[in-house]
């Protein structure tokens, strides 16, 4: 990249390390020998690889650079909808780097790992009180992990009554990975459509409930933001049938501590620890997913289990029904760590309060908006809102072409196209840590562009323009990565 001399404002030109090297130059000292030289065979030496010699500056600043060129939810809003992206505060981070949880290994007997052993028991338990069900296990090492377990809790429970079955429920709002979860376990997954108000009706989860389907898994709030209202007739209809009820919890940010899961029958539920309990999950993990149950599902969690014994914490594999082992150790224990801290500082309320801030984050874009794009849904909302490109296409202009243009405005693109029921979806979850300041301001740059895709389509179809990159062929980009910068 050689198209200005010098830098541009923050639009750094960066050569890569082996164009920025020069001979000789080093970024390290080491002490005066104090030991005796000693000849080493010559069949061990060679010349090595070709890496260039670089300062400590120079190292440093590539990097840094290179940083700088990606979008963060530290350095700005980062509106993703259905997969909550907030900001993680740093506490959680000064926890886990802690020596004693830093340096523990998970080959050392229990009586020297007292300290994470009786975490990881505490947060199940605070798990299972965030969301009303009764027992948890934290080994799923993501969201998509989390639903596999389900899955193979559903196959255990409906095999110790003596009639394993074939087919699972999913309603056509679920997140894609759960019908690829319950395909996973074998099990034939059913679409069932979403009503004309975005969630499930009760008739039409009784018309295809039947004794070869093993239950239902519901996305809950859905991922159209929506919160299903039928949930607990829905349960009854599964449960009637003595099938069970699965609940994708990954939107939980919406409802923590607010909505008790057992209470509206819900049999098995899990988490994404990385989205509403704080862990950064760009760039794919590592995450965490664990399972919370109710009673009757408890044989069956995943070992070893952390249990309490006689005032120490110990893990035990002594559960005969369990399905068995799903992760090397006991799952991904930094997330776990982060988790613990997260939920430590801020308490039951605050939790409590998160979600409320997040809906009303939400609800307020959503009525700012409204007028400006097309509402998919003309309802309350949760945690996020689906707007879609209706209104702009008798200008030709798309929500791709005005995502886009809002990274010229600083923020980053929010989900598009997804949920697949609404056509031209644009997905806003602006999340519970925004101020109302950065919220106008993005209200208003949606505002903005909508104008401009009245008066200056070709500037919107042609955006991004301040960026880095101009708007890319986004399949070419995939397929054929030019990673040279
Ligand atoms: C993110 C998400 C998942 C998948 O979680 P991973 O940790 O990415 O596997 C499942 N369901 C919903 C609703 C999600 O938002």
């Amino acid at each position: 990249m050689k198209e200005y001399p010098g830098t541009t404002g923050l639009i750094l030109n960066e050569p890569l390390l082996w164009e920025k090297g020069k001979k000789g130059r080093t970024g390290y000292s080491l002490p005066r020998r104090d030991v005796e030289s000693y000849p080493v065979d010559e069949s061990f030496v060679s010349d090595g690889p070709d890496f260039p010699d670089l300062s400590e500056v120079d190292v440093i600043r590539h990097y840094i650079r290179l940083s700088q060129w990606n979008f963060s939810v530290d350095s700005g809003m980062y509106p993703l909808g259905s997969c909550t992206m907030k900001y993680n505060p740093k506490t959680n981070e000064r926890q886990v780097s802690q020596p004693g949880f830093a340096g523990a290994h998970p080959l050392l007997p229990p009586h020297l790992s007292q300290g994470i052993l009786r975490l990881m028991f505490e947060l199940e338990k605070f798990l299972v009180d965030i969301t009303g069900m009764d027992a948890a296990s934290l080994q799923p090492a993501a969201g998509a992990h989390g639903e596999l377990a389900g899955m193979l809790l559903f196959h255990a429970y409906h095999k110790s009554k003596g009639s394993p079955r074939s087919k699972i429920i999913v309603p056509d709002t679920a997140h894609g990975t759960n019908p690829a979860s319950a395909a996973l376990c074998g099990y034939q997954p059913v679409t069932i459509k979403s009503n004309d108000k975005g969630i499930l009706a009760p008739e039409d989860v009784s018309q295809i409930m039947d004794e070869e389907t093993a239950g239902i898994m519901v996305t809950n709030p859905n991922t159209l933001g929506l919160f299903e209202e039928n949930i607990k007739e829905i349960a009854e209809i599964v449960h009637a049938k003595d099938g069970l009820v699965y609940c994708d919890g990954a939107n939980m940010n919406a409802v923590m501590g607010i909505v008790h899961m057992g209470d509206i029958g819900i049999d098995v539920l899990h988490l994404n620890l990385h989205k509403t309990f704080s862990s950064p999950h760009g760039g794919g993990g590592p995450g965490s997913g664990p399972v919370c149950v109710r009673k009757h599902l408890e044989p069956f969690l995943p070992i070893p289990r952390v249990i309490e014994k006689e005032g120490q914490h110990l893990l035990s594999v002594d559960f005969p029904e369990s399905i068995g082992k799903l992760h090397a150790f006991y799952g991904n224990v930094g997330v776990l760590i982060r988790a613990y801290s997260y939920i430590l500082s801020m308490g039951a309320d605050n939790l409590k309060k998160a979600s409320q801030l997040a809906v009303l984050n939400a609800a307020y874009i959503k009525q700012k908006l409204k007028d400006t794009l097309h509402l998919a849904y003309g309802r309350p909302c949760m945690h996020e809102c689906v707007f879609s490109d209706k209104n702009q296409q008798v200008h030709k202009v798309t929500t791709l072409d005005m995502v886009k243009r809002l990274m010229d405005y600083g923020f980053h693109p929010p989900t598009i196209y997804f949920p697949l029921v609404v056509p031209g979806a644009i997905m806003i979850e602006p999340t519970e840590t925004e101020s109302k300041e950065d919220i106008d301001l993005f209200i208003d740059s949606m505002k903005a562009i909508a104008n401009e895709a009245k008066e200056n389509t070709e500037l919107l179809r042609e955006a991004p323009k301040n960026s880095r990159r101009r708007r890319l062929d986004e399949t070419a980009a995939a397929r054929k990565p030019c990673l040279r910068g």
